[in-house]
């Protein structure tokens, strides 16, 4: 492990990232394209709404859009959108949100689709001012509960591709947009973390949105792109609730640099990497006593693949979480993937681990097991302990 002259100097704790794109991690590595573009430019004056529309052309270019434009993240991608559907490009409407008197201010939203992503999205579409309208129940979505509940008074049709979607019984996107299309409803699709950046405006979506600092290695941004009208309206918001949410000169020029750089990329040799490290945890972690391996395909098809890690607390001597939590306090901090570790396992995701790093995972995950068998100090912190534990410390920041 190198050490970090910034991290010393501030006295942060060193994080290895085990964890995929984690926005209270930072999110993600920024490609170097994207760091030397966002600092080249932080010196320089730029009229905003050009560097806005150069930022349109590549981002039409990689997804296929119109036009499109760089938000302060995804987030805020899907606030403007909604807003913009309901405003149009109407200047006095856009500075009189969060009040929609006369406006259709209604988004309809599957119910499996209503995501936690750090915080709800339903919220990112309510500080809009529009009402959100769930569709079904969150396990059983069909084509009429969309049919009997859009209308007139309906701004736009809201559709996550997401692992927080519940995974069955979801309404099909071709139906999704059928429905919508069929009673002139803009579709906009969160794909925040979703590699197919062509896919959901090939098939039919008004607005298809990303983030920058994602799988993309941008900094912390977001992308929306789709027709230009509705894109116009989105952007526009820039001048009334967009203010909250404003991303700078170097959000757009890095985002712009980290899209261009994604398209010349060597995906296969990504792909590779990743792949490598995933082998390697297999390896080493083999003869862990208590833990089950198994290489898992990503819940929404991206082309990457994690270390499934199962823990057997009578044989490990602790429980998934724990072992979470004990990789988490140490020095470096080593973050696992846990939000499913209820289950009694939890992931270890490649993407932003590098080669001496991957080897300091697998040492110290084993090394907890065999401390924790040896201490028999395990199994004590029950998981709804452990959840209460952690909001008591959300709620004790800055101490
Ligand atoms: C990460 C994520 C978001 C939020 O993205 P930000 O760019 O961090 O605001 C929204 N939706 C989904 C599905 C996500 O995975």
């Amino acid at each position: 492990m190198t050490t970090v002259p910034l991290f010393s100097r501030l006295g942060l704790t060193p994080v290895i990232n085990a964890s995929g794109t984690m926005t209270v991690l930072g999110a993600s590595r920024v490609v170097p394209q994207a760091i030397a573009d966002g600092a080249e430019i932080q010196s320089h004056f730029v009229r905003i709404g050009e560097l806005q529309a150069r930022a349109s052309r590549t981002i039409a270019r990689l997804t296929g859009a119109e036009a499109g434009f760089v938000t302060a993240c995804s987030a805020a991608g899907i606030a403007l959108s909604v807003a913009g559907c309901m405003t149009g490009p109407n200047l006095g409407r856009i500075e009189r949100l969060p009040d929609t008197e006369g406006l259709r201010d209604e988004v309809v939203v599957p119910a499996g689709h209503l995501v936690h992503y750090g915080a709800p999205i339903d919220q990112a579409v309510r500080l809009t001012g529009a009402k959100v309208v769930p569709l079904g129940s969150p396990g059983r979505v069909r084509p009429f509960h969309l049919e009997d509940r859009i209308g007139e008074r309906t701004a736009a049709g809201l559709f996550v591709v997401s692992h927080h979607v519940v995974p069955e019984g979801q309404i099909p996107f071709e139906d999704f947009v059928r429905v919508c299309r069929a009673h002139g409803v803009p579709v906009i699709v969160d794909m925040a973390s979703e590699y197919d950046l062509r896919g959901p405006l090939a098939r039919g979506a008004s607005i298809a949105i990303y983030s920058s600092h994602k799988f993309l290695g941008g900094p912390t941004g977001g992308i929306v792109a789709g027709a230009k009208e509705l894109v116009r309206a989105a952007y526009l918001q820039n001048r009334g609730i967009g203010r909250t949410m404003k991303v700078g000169k170097e959000g757009i020029a890095g985002t712009i640099a980290a899209l261009e750089a994604w398209e010349r990329r060597d995906h296969a040799a990504a792909r590779e990497r990743e792949a490598g490290f995933v082998r390697l945890w297999q390896e080493r972690l083999a003869g862990v006593p208590g833990l089950a391996l198994e290489v898992h395909h990503d819940w929404t098809g991206n082309p990457i693949d994690r270390l499934k890690v199962s823990v057997s607390p009578t044989e490990a001597g602790l429980y998934a979480w724990e072992l979470a939590d004990r990789l988490a306090a140490g020095n470096p901090a080593v973050h696992v993937r846990d939000d499913l570790v209820e289950h009694g396992h939890f992931f270890l995701d490649p993407c932003n681990v590098l080669p001496d790093e991957a080897d300091v995972v697998a040492e110290r995950i084993a090394a907890e097991v065999q401390a924790a068998i040896a201490a028999g100090d395990g199994c004590r912190i029950s998981l709804p302990e452990r959840l209460r534990r952690q909001d008591e410390a959300a709620l004790a920041w800055p101490d």
